[in-house]
Order: structure tokens, then C-alpha cells, then sequence
């Protein structure tokens, strides 16, 4: 499954971060036993749409999908030169497929940052320099194979991977990445198998401090933060990581008391998990009329049978018709019932591109 890895400069809160998206796992009823690596950490994506669906189709339980951060330690100036933890932090981000890059936004004189002052302009750009020292690295090295094979076999591969390689590194060289640079189809393709990482979305989280949790648009660090975010075709959101660990400990109830006392209608994880889970490109579909009313994840663009697959691969094997009814449908009309006399209860078939928010009943040969 997809995952997003969070990534900062030591001390900015990192681990504290982490430890919230732990202990919001734990508490999960239905995932008792979700630990399978202590980097990663299993949150329960939350939509409101699940009590609604519940309510007109009542069932034993509620199943909400999951999302799975990666804890990527330890990175430092000279990354990519192979310091510190260097290669292996690399290694790590290369195998996430969205970074959270996570920035020091509060002032605590008791709290070292390693470069002596709080500057979240500066701390991002001593990452995504590594970065993209790193992908410099790895494209300067296939550079002059790839040319060689291109000019003397005349390849049709070799020609057009080369032609991307001599998009991709002057903007490298002016320390700008990779997603920065329009693609086409073809071309997206090449960039994939390259695997570079300032060609994976990003989005830049901003510990701020817990006063400026009620109003963090005024906060004059996370206003630097959304700044560069926005000249780096990226999204940043405000949040408390230490805040944030204390709620993760609450029960349900009592999160709304607390979230309510801080003028907050949303938990810094909650927004976290739903920023990361649409930078990743995933989507919800709903099942219901069983024993549980349930939420699944699946990708944008994909179709019926690949998300029947997402439940069971027979189900996708299998693949007879989607019986699909949308959220906005079944909230509107109340019932099933009244969604079918209403004919908006849709048979589709296997070319069928799954929306958001779709509630489906597959039939399938077995
Ligand atoms: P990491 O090195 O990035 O993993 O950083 P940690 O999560 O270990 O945090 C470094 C220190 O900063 C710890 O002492 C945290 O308690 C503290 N810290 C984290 N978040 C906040 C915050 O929002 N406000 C304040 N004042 N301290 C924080």
C-alpha cells in the first residue's frame, strides 16, 4: 500500500509527530494488532460520511480505511555525500511514495535547533538541496550512458529517456526538483522508472507553537512555511505536534472537548492524514448492507474491476457488475429504497472509472 514518509531536520518535532500517529493507532477497535513495523504508523482515515451512511443503512459496526505514515530518521548536511545516516536516509525516501516534510515553527530557548536559529525557509532548503544533490547524482550517472546508447543506436527508449534526462538536469543544477517540471504521459512514465526524489509530492507540515494553534494563518513562521510551499507547487498545513500527541490519548469525546476549548474544529492529525492522503492521489469508496458499513481506499483513475480487487482479488477475478449509488445520492434521497425509485442507483460495468464517495455492491462469479 502507499505511504507517505515524514522527513525533517532533528529536533523540529519529528518523533513527537510520530508518536501522535502511534498512539491514534492504537486506540484504533477495529486494528488491535497494527503494528508490524516501528517505523510505520497505521492511522484510521477519518469521514464523517461512514456515521452517515450507518445511519441509513444500520449495521454491527463501522470500518473506517487506514493510511500508514513511514518515520524516516536522521537526516543531515552532507546527506548526499553519504554523512551521518546519509545513503540509508536516502534509500528510505526513496521507497516512500509522498514526503511530509515536517518544519520547526515554534520558539523554545530550551530546545537546540541544530542550526542555532528557528528559520523554516533555511531548514527546508538544507533538505531539498540534499534531495536534490541526490537526484543530480543519480541523473548525471546515467546521463552519458544513456547519451552514448542514444547517439549511436538511435534507440526509440534511449532517445526519449535521454530527452527527458536533458529536461530534468539544468533544473536540478538551479537547485530547483523535479516536480517542478511539466511532463507529458510518455514522459511521466521515464521519470517513474527513475526514481528520483524531488519527483515525489510533497507536503510541508508546520510544527507551530500551541498559542498559535487557534489562528495559525497569523503565525508568522507558518505564513514562511506557506509561502514556499506555494512557490513549490506544494501544500503546508499548520499543526501542533505536541498538542497533538496529548489528543491522540483522548477518547473520542473527550478529542471534541479539547479540540472545542482550543477553537479548533479539527485535529492537526486529522488534517494531516486527509492533506497526505489526497497528495497521494487515493480516494474512498464505501461498502454497506453487511454486517459492517466500511470505508476502502483506492486509487484516482481506477476502474471497477481494480477496485473490487481492493476487497478481495476474486472479487476482481470475478468481476460480473458494480451495483454504485454515490454518497451525495444516498444522503439526499434517505433510503434505498428511495434512491432506486429515484433511478439513481447505477449498474456499471467494468470500464467504470470509481468516484469518490461511491457506494458499491459487486457481483462477481466465483
Ligand atoms: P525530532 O528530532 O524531529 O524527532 O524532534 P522531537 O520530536 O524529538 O522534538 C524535539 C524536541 O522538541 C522535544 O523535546 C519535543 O518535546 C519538542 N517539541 C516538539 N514539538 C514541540 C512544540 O510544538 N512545541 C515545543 N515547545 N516543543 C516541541
Amino acid at each position: 500500500s502507499l505511504t507517505a514518509g515524514i522527513v525533517g531536520l532533528p529536533n523540529v518535532g519529528k518523533s513527537t509527530l510520530f508518536n501522535a500517529i502511534t498512539k491514534a493507532g492504537a486506540e484504533m477497535a477495529n486494528y488491535p494488532f497494527a503494528t508490524i513495523d516501528p517505523n510505520v504508523g497505521m492511522v484510521e482515515v477519518p469521514d464523517s460520511r461512514l456515521a452517515r451512511i450507518d445511519e441509513i443503512i444500520p449495521a454491527k459496526k463501522i470500518v473506517h480505511t487506514t493510511f500508514e505514515f513511514t518515520d524516516i530518521a536522521g537526516i543531515v548536511k552532507g546527506a548526499s555525500k553519504g554523512e551521518g545516516l546519509g545513503n540509508k536516509f536516502l534509500e528510505n525516501i526513496r521507497q516512500v511514495d509522498a514526503i511530509v516534510h515536517v518544519v520547526r515553527a515554534f520558539d523554545d530557548d530550551n530546545i537546540t535547533s541544530v542550526t542555532g536559529t528557528v528559520d523554516p525557509q533555511d531548514d527546508i532548503e538544507t533538505i531539498n538541496l540534499e534531495l536534490i544533490f541526490a537526484d543530480l547524482d543519480s541523473v548525471n550517472k546515467r546521463y552519458d550512458r544513456v547519451a552514448k546508447v542514444a547517439r549511436t543506436t538511435k534507440d526509440k527508449e534511449a532517445v526519449a529517456e535521454f530527452n527527458v534526462l536533458e529536461k530534468i538536469k539544468p533544473v536540478l543544477e538551479a537547485g530547483k526538483p523535479v516536480r517542478s517540471i511539466e511532463f507529458d504521459e510518455e514522459e511521466q512514465k521515464i521519470v517513474k522508472g527513475l526514481f528520483l526524489l524531488t519527483a515525489k509530492p510533497v507536503l510541508y507540515v508546520a510544527n507551530i507553537a500551541e498559542e498559535s494553534m487557534a489562528d495559525p494563518d497569523a503565525d508568522q513562521y507558518f505564513q514562511i512555511v506557506r509561502d514556499y510551499a506555494t512557490q513549490d507547487n506544494a501544500e503546508a498545513i499548520a499543526i501542533s505536534a505536541r498538542t497533538e500527541e496529548e489528543i491522540a490519548e483522548l477518547d473520542d469525546a473527550d478529542k471534541a472537548d479539547f479540540l472545542a476549548a482550543e477553537g479548533v474544529s479539527e485535529s492537526g492529525l486529522d488534517k494531516l492524514i486527509k492533506a497526505s492522503y489526497s497528495l497521494l492521489g487515493l480516494a474512498t469508496f464505501f461498502t454497506a448492507g453487511g454486517p459492517e458499513t466500511r470505508a476502502w481506499t483506492f486509487k484516482k483513475g481506477m476502474k471497477a474491476p481494480q477496485v473490487a480487487g481492493v476487497i478481495h482479488s476474486d472479487f476482481e477475478r470475478g468481476f460480473i457488475r458494480a451495483e454504485t449509488v454515490s454518497f451525495a445520492d444516498l444522503d439526499q434521497y434517505g433510503s434505498m429504497q428511495a434512491v432506486r425509485e429515484a433511478g439513481r442507483l447505477r449498474s456499471e460495468g467494468k470500464e467504470y472509472e470509481v468516484q469518490d464517495g461511491d457506494i458499491i455492491e459487486f457481483r462477481f462469479n466465483v
